[in-house]
């Protein structure tokens, strides 16, 4: 049996992995590279299979650089199962034809504009495309047994991080691999800590956070800080976030605030079709999460929907204190660059990027101390506050991996680190080496390894 490192490797995005065993392929997580140039040419880079010869694809999560290949492999002839939980399958629906609706605008856009080397520019997959590899997405619970091929079986086990996220346990020839996906926080505000688990012949462990512990601050107490000094001095509190996962977390505590009067009655508006999308979904599965209904329900009351882009340029004309949310969450793209061209400039708003901030983004600039900002082909200069909300992450810090890892009964023969930048990767490689005592390796881009090893 053999895996290659086709993405996350050196890198946070663009989550892929290939297995193969005799004459059957199969991959897990299917993702787009995002952030700098480099890595976004990788998405138009051919895999080294045909797409037509891989039997089916066991799916993490639902955010983009774990799923946004998807429609790009089943347009290049993949036609197997796509093996997900039934939460992954519902937020893939609002992420995909979204990905698919934002790569022809931007391929429209670059057109008119004549800047892509490219002519035509062409989106990656479209909107229809990515419609149509919903098509083989196969939902399954969290535990069932899922024998997608013969001699292979696989169950999904809650890695909290986001609604329907998954660690995924495979049983094959080579014995029982774990890919920990992103794993989520133990104290998060709205999820679940991931589940324990106690065994593994090989792990393939996430490092987004590898070199790096969160703070331990009140967070509540940080962003009520935030909003009362912006709202006295009679500004707007822009909060870029992750449509699916933060934004939720974030709305909640907002009227968590309200509620017990830390923050005044502030208009607060949820400015992204997707994160509205995501809201409603992350409320249907109530039983995933942490929430209430009755928590879900004060979200719901207490926030302004903004759908229309009508609705979207009127909220950029408001001059008093509010707070928006908007997405994305690195500021790469979406109706959030609207609002920080029109805010960045005045000193009285603040900016809350709340997550991680991948090299090459908008809010990896704008966390270090960015004096402008590009933004559509022009620079904005900064002259509003911004803060970095980091506690607030969906990503186990490195003490939280560890922790985890203290779950297992015995160690697996070898870990890999993956999903994580050069430094973060060997810091935690580093980290299970010393404490632990294991057997253990950064995989590099590309990197095919035969098993058992
Ligand atoms: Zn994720």
């Amino acid at each position: 049996m053999e895996l290659s490192f086709l993405g996350a490797a050196g890198t946070v995005t663009g989550s892929k992995y290939l297995i193969s065993h005799q004459n059957h392929r199969f991959m897990l997580d299917c993702g787009l590279y995002q952030g700098i140039k480099n890595l976004r040419e990788r998405n138009w880079k051919s895999l080294p299979v045909s797409p037509k010869d891989i039997k089916c694809l066991l799916l993490t999560h639902a955010h983009l650089d774990h799923s946004g290949y998807i429609p790009a492999l089943v347009k290049h002839g993949f036609r197997g199962k796509i093996f997900c939980t039934h939460a992954t399958k519902s937020l893939a629906r609002v992420l995909l034809p979204d990905s698919g609706f934002l790569q022809e605008e931007d391929a429209r856009y670059a057109n008119k504009r004549h800047f892509s080397k490219h002519s035509p520019a062409l989106p990656l997959y479209t909107e229809k495309e990515a419609w149509k590899a919903l098509e083989y997405f196969e939902p399954v619970d969290f535990h069932d047994d899922v024998n997608f091929l013969p001699g292979f079986k696989a169950q999904f086990i809650p890695a909290g991080h986001i609604l329907g996220a998954s660690s995924i346990s495979i049983d094959g020839p080579a014995g029982k691999m774990v890919f920990s996906g992103d794993l989520g926080r133990p104290n998060d505000l709205i999820m679940r800590a991931p589940e324990a688990i106690s065994q593994a012949d090989y792990l393939i462990l996430e490092s987004t956070y590898g070199d790096r512990l969160h703070e331990s601050v009140d967070i509540p107490q940080l962003l009520a800080d935030i909003v009362n000094s912006t709202a006295e001095q009679g500004g707007i509190v822009l909060i870029p976030a992750f449509a699916v996962g933060r934004a939720q977390a974030l709305l909640h505590l907002i009227q968590e605030l309200k509620n017990t009067d830390r923050i005044p009655d502030l208009p607060v508006y949820l400015n992204s079709p997707m994160a509205i999308s995501a809201t409603e979904i992350f409320c249907h599965y109530h039983h995933l999460h942490r929430l209430t209904p009755e928590q879900c329900h004060a979200i719901d009351q207490g926030t302004q929907y903004v759908r229309t882009v009508e609705e979207s340029i009127d909220l950029n004309q408001r001059k008093f204190p509010s707070i928006i949310v908007s997405a994305s969450g690195m500021a790469s793209g979406g109706r959030v660059l609207h609002h920080l061209k029109a805010l960045l400039s005045d000193h009285r708003n603040s900016v809350v990027f709340a997550g991680f901030q991948a090299p090459g983004t908008r809010g990896d600039s704008l966390v270090n101390g960015a004096q402008q900002i590009k933004i559509h082909g022009q620079y904005y200069p900064v002259r509003a506050s911004i803060y970095q909300l980091d506690a607030l992450s969906a990503h186990a810090d490195y003490d939280e991996i560890l922790s985890w890892l203290e779950n297992f009964t015995a160690p697996p023969k070898h870990t890999f680190i993956t999903h994580g930048e050069p430094l973060a990767s060997d810091a935690l490689r580093l980290c299970i080496k010393d404490r632990l005592n294991w057997s253990v390796s950064v995989p590099e881009y590309q990197d095919k390894v035969t098993f058992p090893m």
